[in-house]
């Protein structure tokens, strides 16, 4: 059946490998969830990059590597670093602001790049620029059509926020008419500069507004021929609660060597792993894994401690529902 919408389990047989390779960044987004302090300000060598994303390829298993930022495009070697991932057998992305410095799609190639993703907070400028800074728009848009133009297999990705969600319906025929293949739809998270903002307590929406609004934007855009991934955020009543620490391979590498499996974590060195000469070590203490083997009745842990104000409860006071893990996706197009 075309368009049915599907849970993306956690496979085994698969390891993600979110790598910053940097963490400087020519733009300053409101929502931004790098943490220099607790992330670094180093840019890895080239040699680095290599003898990284060579401790963690694994031949048995589908392995791919999402480099990231701050801006990725900003290292003088990334065109370098996704030709070596690519020999190494991984499935390669950039993830960009738009800006594209170096020349990327000049320097690299389909060939070696599998997706580009392009950073879009809004359907036009007025939505987008007041969040990711003037002028981005129609930078990041110029750009879309021109590694669409190079040959490249093109993606944006979404922050969903109370500044951006009445909004993102309209993203649906902007997609369609860059000839962008995938939309990922993701949720403000409560880390890094969101967390400091004024706005912190007000910018993440209800239930309600997502609900309503997420699932039928993403029908729409699949109805166009764009596969759309977003995360369940609320588990759905017939799926069952998993934590992907405890059943997925992540690993969120940042250039000061610290190593996550779990994205909420990143704001407290709790890290499960540290690269100490280029070798990976595992953290004695107390580190985000002990958290994983917790189970309470709302579901992820993490959440409940970090932003306990997204649950709801009944009179009772039980959860109305469980909140998912943050990397359980849910699929629609492209079938
Ligand atoms: S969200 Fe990305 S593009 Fe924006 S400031 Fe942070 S690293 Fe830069
Ligand atoms: S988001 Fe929650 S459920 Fe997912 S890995 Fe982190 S702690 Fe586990």
């Amino acid at each position: 059946m075309k368009n049915t919408l599907r849970t993306v389990g956690f496979k085994p047989g698969e390891r993600n490998i979110f790598f910053h390779i940097l963490t400087a960044c020519n733009l300053s987004c409101s929502h931004c969830y790098i943490n220099p302090e607790q992330h670094g300000t180093q840019t890895l060598s080239k040699e680095q990059v290599v003898s990284w994303l060579e401790l963690f390829v694994d031949p048995e298993k589908k392995s791919n590597v999402i480099f990231l930022g701050g801006e990725p495009t900003m290292h003088p070697d990334l065109a370098f670093s996704i030709k070596k991932a690519k020999e190494l057998g991984y499935f390669v992305t950039v993830d960009t602001n738009g800006y594209l410095f170096h020349d990327l799609l000049e320097r690299t190639s389909p060939k070696y790049l599998d997706f580009l993703s392009f950073s879009l907070d809004g359907p036009d400028s007025r939505v987008n620029d007041p969040i990711r800074g003037e002028g981005v728009f129609e930078i990041c848009v110029a750009n879309i059509k021109k590694a669409v133009i190079f040959g490249y297999n093109v993606s944006v990705i979404y922050t969903v926020s109370s500044e951006n969600i009445d909004h993102l319906e309209r993203m649906v025929v902007l997609l369609k008419s860059l000839k962008v293949k995938k939309f990922f739809i993701q949720v403000i998270g409560l880390r890094g500069r969101s967390v400091q903002s004024v706005h912190a307590p007000k910018i993440q929406v209800s239930r309600e507004q997502w609900l309503h609004v997420v699932p039928k934007v993403a029908r729409m855009a699949a109805e166009s021929g764009i596969q759309v991934t977003y995360p369940a955020v609320f588990l759905p009543e017939n799926e069952h609660f998993e934590c992907a620490g405890n059943v997925a391979e992540n690993f969120f590498i940042f250039p000061n060597g610290r190593v996550y499996q779990c994205p909420l974590c990143e704001d407290h060195p709790i890290h499960s792993y540290q690269i100490e000469d280029d070798l990976l070590v595992k953290m004695d203490g107390l580190t985000e894994d002990r958290f994983f083997q917790l189970e309470i009745e709302e579901g992820c842990v993490m959440n409940k401690m970090l932003q306990p104000d997204t649950i709801e409860y009944d009179g009772q006071g039980r959860p109305l529902y469980k909140i998912s893990c943050c990397l359980l996706k849910l699929e629609i197009g492209g079938d």
